[in-house]
């Protein structure tokens, strides 16, 4: 069967307009050349064009996109070199990654769309990237809390229980009058739930709230957790005796964003525990706020705390706190 090759350079300006235009409307731009031509050529061959391009799509590995278009995972290093990625793990839905095709082929195609010769087996492969699952998609500008209606309690969000063996029982079970927001100063939440879950640790939350606005459990409210240490607050020392503890899963660095995920499930988490036990807005803190000696502590650095206690009171209908 005769193939018309076509060389694209990915700077060419009209290689640009194709690919936006592939992008729009969700195909591989040698799809659309593919189409074109068909259309418009004689004779409607099997038209190849190189490279192709790929947009990344939610659960997608390099592996099982190497699989995709050359039918082996481990071929997965093409696309990584291609695409110039130091880590193979990090790849994100929506990215636009070129496939090459494979030496020796005419182009890379998507298997099960376009038949293609299968790849001759090598013997030394490297092994693919384990299966991450790739990022969510960027969220758009963030929309406000929705105001409070009279006489509506802010819903409990949702929760996961995951335990922690570290905590103990509080003298008053329902001496709960205080919020203690924290960084974990970490970069995820299976970090967290393990340390918590270590006995040797001896520290835990009563929640963490992941990058995803993902809520976790470790501990009762009615119990008391260790997250504050040495502390004082209006005068009362000790405020794991009478706190809620949230952790953030960030690095504390004062760079790390806190995602608007996180954020609003975080006012979501808040605005209920106030309602719940009837903790006032105003004590709604950072570690950074009752740490002793002062200066111990600094997170959540670089956590807007007042955006936090205004948007809490909005979905109390109550009047921003005055600091
Ligand atoms: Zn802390």
């Amino acid at each position: 069967m005769p193939f018309r090759t076509i060389q694209i350079d990915i700077d060419d300006a009209v290689f640009q307009a194709a690919l936006n235009r592939a992008t729009a409307e969700g195909k591989a731009i040698g799809e659309l050349v593919a189409q074109f031509l068909k259309e418009y050529a004689d004779g409607g061959q099997a038209v190849t064009a190189q490279p192709t391009t790929y947009t990344v799509q939610r659960g997608d590995t390099l592996g099982r996109i190497a699989k995709k278009f050359y039918g082996d995972p481990h071929k997965y290093p093409l696309i990584q070199q291609a695409n110039k990625i130091t880590d193979p793990g990090r790849i994100w839905v929506g990215q636009v990654l070129l496939i090459p095709p494979l030496p020796g082929t005419p182009s890379a195609q998507p298997s099960g769309e376009v038949t293609t010769t299968p790849p001759a087996p090598t013997t030394t492969q490297p092994v693919p990237p384990p299966p991450v699952p790739t990022a969510p998609p960027k969220p758009a500008v963030s929309e406000p809390p929705p105001p409070a209606r009279p006489g509506e309690p802010p819903p409990k969000p949702p929760i996961q229980w995951v335990g922690s063996p570290n905590f103990n029982r509080r003298r008053k079970p329902d001496d709960i009058s205080a919020i203690v927001i924290h960084a974990t100063a970490n970069s995820s939440l299976q970090g967290v739930i393990d340390w918590f879950n270590n006995p040797n640790a001896r520290v835990s939350a009563h929640y963490t709230i992941g990058k995803d606005g993902k809520i976790v459990q470790h501990v009762r409210d009615s119990d008391r957790a260790w997250h504050a240490g040495q502390s004082v607050w209006k005068g009362r020392h000790s405020v794991n005796d009478f706190a809620i503890g949230i952790e953030l899963v960030n690095l504390n660095d004062g760079r790390d964003p806190y995602p608007e995920e996180q954020h609003q499930a975080n006012v979501a988490l808040c605005a209920w525990l106030c309602h719940q036990y009837n903790i006032s807005v105003d004590d709604i803190m950072g570690h950074v706020d009752i740490a002793l000696p002062p200066g111990r502590k600094s997170d959540p650095r670089g956590y807007n705390l007042d955006r936090l206690r205004r948007e809490v009171a909005a979905r109390l209908g109550e009047p921003a706190p005055v600091r």
